[in-house]
């Protein structure tokens, strides 16, 4: 595996990669059987090899030495994640900490925060989820009723959140509280890192209609945060929140991709090669309607690949995440859910009536169910519309009655 070093540390990287993974890896992917290396990879301890290539800074090498990266430009960084990528091997820890909260802390935080927060994150050792949605915030996120009131070096956090993702299985959540109600409700919120093993947290998991345990309820009695945990300025949280659901965004519009961590592993659904093997093996390509089907799966899918790429290229040239990301969002859950459908078309009446003794039959209506959240999640396809209404098209912006009023002031259900 010696090769001169292409970006600095390559050499380094290589070695690493010889001691963490399996005898017969390197030989599997010098061979180009790019499934036999997906087969081999179903068996590696992914928790270790993360945490392995994170403590040396691999997993995000664009990130400074101190702040769990390796200090490396734009380009040597991406060169080395194509390494990562191209050899198959795990580098994302699970969560929504490197996609979400990492450039979320990146462009925010104090150097400080930064230190504490981003290595470990970066070795998977703390998984991250996010409370920004409550009861009575959802679409409108910047009416939430979650407080936080300083008391010396720490804050303190009263509040409920709800849809919390893997908000069961993580460490850190990203936060967002109102820490000042006489503001308008944009100004006073602020954003903060919230230790989820902190006393006062309470995680209630919920179960989706596709029966899985996902989401969850989190109440928050009397947390205490230290204000090194503070991750935006004081009253700047609700900018912040946008630098994560931009990121968002992005991370929920990409094509399928097999080779990493992809979109539709968080956003479920049969890929549409599986959907059409399904209907050569079962007959009902020979169906005009299901051939249509099938054909409109393929273009649109092509169609988003093609438009995310670009989003992507313009992303790696160094273009934060804007209004792109609302339109590959909208279009993403479009073609997964269509795809879904033409799926449960494909089946016919086994879409709903299985023999119990075929495991992977019920998969197909639990993935059906589950793609249903995709213009949900993330921000739904109405509010991404006004968002390419607003950014896109210029249309005049939504009508808010009770704009530039105290928080405190305005009417809430
Ligand atoms: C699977 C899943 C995972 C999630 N994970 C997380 C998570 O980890 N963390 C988190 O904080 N949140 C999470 N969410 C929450 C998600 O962001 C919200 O559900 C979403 O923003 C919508 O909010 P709401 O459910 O309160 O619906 P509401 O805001 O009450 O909307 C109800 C309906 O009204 C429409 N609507 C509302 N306002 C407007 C408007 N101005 N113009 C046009 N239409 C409008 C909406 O589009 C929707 O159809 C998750 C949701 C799902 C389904």
């Amino acid at each position: 595996m010696d090769a001169p070093d292409g970006f600095p540390g390559e050499h380094e990287l290589r070695q690493l990669l010889d001691e963490v993974l399996p005898a017969g890896w390197a030989a599997s992917v010098a061979s180009g059987d790019e499934e036999a290396t997906l087969a081999m990879r179903e068996t590696l301890d992914n928790p270790t090899i993360v945490a392995t290539l994170g403590r040396a800074g691999w997993v995000a090498p664009q990130y400074g030495t101190a702040f769990g990266g390796r200090g490396l430009s734009r380009s040597d960084a991406q060169a080395a994640l194509g390494l990562l990528q191209d050899w198959h091997v795990p580098h994302v820890p699970r969560g929504s900490g490197l996609p979400l909260a990492a450039p979320t802390i990146d462009q925010w935080a104090s150097d400080d925060t930064k230190r504490r927060l981003l290595p470990p994150l970066l070795s998977g050792e703390e998984r991250w989820c996010q409370l920004f949605s409550e009861p009575g915030a959802g679409s409108d996120m910047a009416s939430l009723a979650t407080t936080a009131v300083r008391d010396g070096d720490e804050w303190v956090v009263n509040g409920q959140k709800v849809w919390t993702t893997f908000g069961h299985e993580s460490e850190m959540a990203m936060l967002i509280a109102r820490t000042d109600p006489d503001q308008p409700k944009h100004k006073g919120i602020t954003y903060f890192g919230l230790d989820m093993r902190s006393p006062g947290v309470e995680v209630r998991q919920l179960v989706n209609m596709a029966g899985q345990v996902e989401f969850n309820e989190v109440f928050l009695s009397d947390v205490r945060i230290p204000d090194l945990l503070r991750i935006s300025p004081v009253g700047e949280g609700w900018a912040a929140a946008m630098t994560t659901l931009g990121a968002e965004r992005f991370a929920l519009s990409g094509p399928k991709c097999k080779k990493r961590k992809s979109s539709d592993e968080i956003l479920g659904g049969k890929p549409l090669d599986e959907v059409r093997a399904a209907a050569v093996g079962n007959g009902a390509s020979q169906r005009p309607s299901t051939r249509d089907a099938l054909v409109q799966d393929h273009i649109r899918g092509r169609l988003l690949a093609l438009t995310s790429g670009r989003a992507r290229a313009q992303a790696a040239a160094g273009r934060r995440g804007g209004a792109e990301g609302s339109i590959t969002k909208i279009a993403k859950a479009m073609t997964n859910q269509t795809l879904q459908e033409t799926a449960m078309e494909t089946l016919g009446p086994a879409s709903v009536a299985w023999d119990p003794a075929d495991g992977d039959a019920a998969e197909w209506s639990t993935q059906f169910l589950r793609t249903r959240a995709n213009s949900i999640e993330g921000g739904t396809s109405e509010i991404q519309r006004n968002i390419v209404g607003e950014r896109v098209l210029g249309l005049p912006r939504e009508p808010d009655p009770f704009k530039g009023q105290a928080w405190r002031d305005v009417p809430r259900s």
